[in-house]
Formats: C-alpha cells, sequence, structure tokens
C-alpha cells in the first residue's frame, strides 16, 4: 500500500486524508497544532458558496483597497510595515485583478463549489453531525452601486448554471423582517448551503481515525529529506516520516513548508475575525452577506456567528479593536436590534486565509519532484472547497482522470 503524508489537520488536509485513505492509501496525517487548536478551518463562517465564483483578484479590487485603507475600521487592511513578499504578491495580485481572470476562473471556480457541495451532501448523510444543510445565502445590499453589481453578478450564476434571484425591498425585508429600512435589496443564491466548520473537523477526524488514517498532533514539519526529484521522508521536529506522496495542505503556512525545498508557493494571509452571540435578537433565517459592510452572518442553533475583515499579511495574535468595531458596526448599520447587544462578549477567533496571488487555489503537483502535492490558496473559501480538493487531489495520486480539470489551479502556472 502506498504511504500518503499530508502536511496540515485543517479542512484541506483532513478531506485529502479521507479520500486518500478510502481509495486505499495508507495514510498519515502530520498537524504541528494540539487536538483543541482552532486553525482557520475552524472558526469561520461555514458558509458553502457556489455564489463565490469570482476569484478575489477582479477588476475593482485594487482601487476598493486603497479607498478602504484609511479608515482604520474598514474591512480592509494592509499589514504594515509591509514584508518584501506582501510587496511583491500584492504586485501579482493586483496585475491579476482583470476581466479574463474573473472570465476564466469563475466557471472552474463554480463547479468546483458545486461538486463540493455534493460531497458535503453524502458525508452529512453518511457520518452526520455538522449541521449541513442546503440553507441558500442572501446578500443583502443598501448602496445602489452594490445593488447593481449584485444583479450583475446573480445574471453570471444563472448563465453557469446556478439558482440565482434578484430581491426588491419587499423581498428581503419578507425574509429578513428586522432589516433596517435602507437595505433596499438582496440576491438568494439558493445552491449555496451552511455547515458547522468546528464540528466538521471533529466528525471527519472522529471518521479518519475509525478507518485508519494515523493523524498525529504537535508534529511540526521542519524538514525534507530528499533527493534530487523525489522526497523520501519528511522530518518533523522531533520524529522522521517516510513517505511515497507528500501533500502539502499547511494553509498560510505552505509556503514555510515549502522553502527547505526551494519550492516557492505565492501565498500571503488575509486574516479575519470571528464571534459569537447568543440567544440573538434577531431570527435569522439563513445565512447572509452584509455585502456593504461585507460582515458574513452564520446563524447556528442558538446562536449567530459574524465573520469578516480581510488584512492581508495579519499575523495571529494581534486583535485589532478598530476592525472588530468595524464588524461590529457593520452588523449594527443592518440590524438595529443589534444596538443593545454587547458584542463582542465571547471570544473572539482570528484566522489567516490562504491568499494565492490570482485567487484560485493551488492544487496539483509541484514541477520537478515527482511526489509532491500543493492543495492550498483557497482564501475565502477554503471550507467550501475542502471536500472537493481533497477528492481531486486522491485522484491525482491514483494516476486516474480528475474530476475537475485542474489546469487553472497547476502550481506551474507561476513558473
Ligand atoms: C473570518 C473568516 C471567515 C471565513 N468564512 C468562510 C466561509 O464561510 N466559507 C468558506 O468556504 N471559507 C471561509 N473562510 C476561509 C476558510 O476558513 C479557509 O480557506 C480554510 O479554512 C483554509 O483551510 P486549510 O486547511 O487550507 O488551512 P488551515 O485551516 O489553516 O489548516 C492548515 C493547518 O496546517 C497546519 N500547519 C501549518 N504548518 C505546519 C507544519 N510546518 N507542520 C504541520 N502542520 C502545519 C496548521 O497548524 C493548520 O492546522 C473564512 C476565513 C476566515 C478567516
Amino acid at each position: 500500500m502506498s504511504r500518503v503524508v499530508i502536511i496540515g489537520g485543517g479542512i484541506i488536509g483532513l478531506c485529502t486524508a479521507l479520500y486518500c485513505r478510502e481509495a486505499g492509501f495508507e495514510v498519515t496525517v502530520l498537524e504541528q497544532g494540539g487536538p483543541d487548536d482552532k486553525p482557520c478551518s475552524w472558526g469561520n463562517s461555514g458558509l458553502i458558496v457556489p455564489s463565490h465564483f469570482v476569484p478575489l483578484a477582479a477588476p475593482g479590487m485594487v482601487a476598493m483597497g486603497v479607498r478602504m485603507l484609511p479608515d482604520k475600521s474598514s474591512p480592509f487592511a494592509f499589514h504594515m510595515p509591509p514584508t518584501a513578499q506582501q510587496l511583491v504578491w500584492s504586485l501579482r495580485f493586483a496585475m491579476n485583478c482583470r476581466a479574463s481572470n474573473v472570465a476564466a476562473s469563475s466557471p472552474f471556480l463554480s463547479d468546483m463549489n458545486l461538486l463540493s457541495r455534493g460531497l458535503y451532501e453524502g458525508l452529512a448523510a453518511r457520518l452526520g453531525g455538522f449541521a449541513f444543510r442546503r440553507s441558500g445565502m442572501l446578500e443583502l445590499y443598501q448602496s445602489q452601486e452594490s445593488l447593481d453589481h449584485g444583479a450583475h453578478i446573480a445574471k453570471v450564476a444563472r448563465n453557469l448554471g446556478q439558482d440565482a434571484e434578484v430581491l426588491d425591498r419587499a423581498g428581503v425585508h419578507g425574509l429578513e423582517p428586522e432589516l433596517r429600512p435602507e437595505c433596499t435589496g438582496g440576491v438568494i443564491f439558493r445552491d449555496d448551503a451552511q455547515i458547522d466548520p468546528s464540528a466538521v473537523l471533529q466528525t471527519v477526524k472522529q471518521h479518519l481515525e475509525s478507518i485508519g488514517v494515523d493523524i498525529r498532533h504537535q508534529a511540526k514539519v521542519v524538514d525534507f529529506e530528499a533527493g534530487t526529484d523525489a522526497i523520501e521522508a519528511v522530518i518533523t521536529d522531533d520524529d522522521r516520516v517516510e513517505a511515497d506522496h507528500i501533500v502539502v495542505a499547511a494553509g498560510t503556512l505552505s509556503t514555510t513548508v515549502c522553502h527547505t525545498l526551494g519550492v516557492h508557493v505565492p501565498l500571503q494571509s488575509g486574516k479575519g475575525y470571528s464571534f459569537v452571540v447568543h440567544q440573538p435578537p434577531v431570527e435569522h433565517k439563513m445565512p447572509s452577506i452584509l455585502v456593504d459592510a461585507r460582515v458574513a452572518v452564520s446563524p447556528l442553533e442558538g446562536r449567530v456567528r459574524f465573520g469578516g475583515t480581510m488584512e492581508i499579511g495579519g499575523q495571529l495574535g494581534e486583535v485589532d479593536a478598530q476592525r472588530l468595531g468595524g464588524i461590529v458596526k457593520g452588523v449594527r448599520r443592518y440590524f438595529p436590534a443589534y444596538e443593545n447587544v454587547e458584542m463582542p462578549s465571547g471570544e473572539v477567533w482570528e484566522g489567516l486565509r490562504p491568499c494565492s496571488p490570482d485567487g484560485v487555489p493551488i492544487i496539483g503537483h509541484v514541477p520537478g519532484w515527482k511526489n509532491l502535492i500543493l492543495a492550498t490558496g483557497h482564501a475565502m473559501m477554503g471550507m467550501s472547497l475542502g471536500p472537493a480538493t481533497g477528492l481531486v487531489v486522491s485522484e491525482l495520486l491514483q494516476g486516474r482522470p480528475t474530476s475537475l480539470d485542474l489546469h487553472l489551479a497547476s502550481p506551474a502556472r507561476f513558473g
């Protein structure tokens, strides 16, 4: 039996382990954190988003970022002082903010999301326990500009085979009666879904252990034992693990992991926050995105999670009170019932989205290495795309045709 070693125990690593194990591989997951750590896959908004087929690198993104920069409570930030890598990445990102990038990658991202949602449905039926629901997702607009943009995206979504409907003021207020009157419309994306991310991690981990996957915590990968074009073993801080195939799914740290091999993975972190309000004053019918505030609203049994902020180059352990205040302000800007709710009152979770410079995940064989695969760069969509990524990586390892054409996601595109 071929041995696969997966570096990283977030959603991408765990889903890869699942489909590889089910294909008959002997699988080891090396995770530097402890079993109770909360990586990016733990506290995210849990939206499964076929609707997010527009990559992060799209026309207008740079101008919007620059406009938002001076406002310290805005949803966008750029970590200062920037590192040289952050500047190079940003330049590359800016160059990718083209209509041609959006046109080329939207069908791929839509198909991958739909495949992944279908896989979640299957997993929920098989494993249960992570609150999967075909909830749909409501985008809510206050400005005419975002309403017009939303209507355009809804049209493209329909062209891609998705179910998306533009709603007028009465339509959105009918679905969310507690909204402020300033909310003038929305789009309902009926193909979107929702899960509880921490429950997904727990459920998949338990299942993996029951089918013989070796998950090792506190196993930080620090080096590799490699010949000229193949890796023989992975070196952790206190062990050596032999492998036939290596999959790097270390989120935003994939760059660091690959550095010793001389492989450059162009990623920057996109830091975000989330917090939970228990017994919320609003009964949210479905998940939503408050587009003009860039806040995601994820209702779960008896609680609601609010998530937002994108700080390029952000680091963990530096909670910015002004950015958090921006999320709180955004929620109240849409739902006045939260005016008298203390927010955030409990734990504030921080996560680092692994962002590629063109907004497309990085999945596939690394040029020059026979047995090294990258599975990262999922930015704002990693929770959604975890199962599809796991499946296609297992297909690559089996030498089978993949369920999706992966050429857009190939690591080779970075030269
Ligand atoms: C506020 C916020 C909201 C979000 N909302 C959504 C959403 O609604 N829907 C959605 O689809 N996505 C969402 N995302 C994005 C999503 O969370 C990420 O894309 C996804 O979690 C990335 O998964 P990953 O497995 O690549 O990385 P991670 O979850 O970061 O996992 C990588 C793992 O690798 C480990 N690792 C790193 N280096 C090493 C090493 N040297 N050795 C061993 N292990 C190592 C890390 O400890 C970590 O556990 C959101 C993100 C944020 C921040």
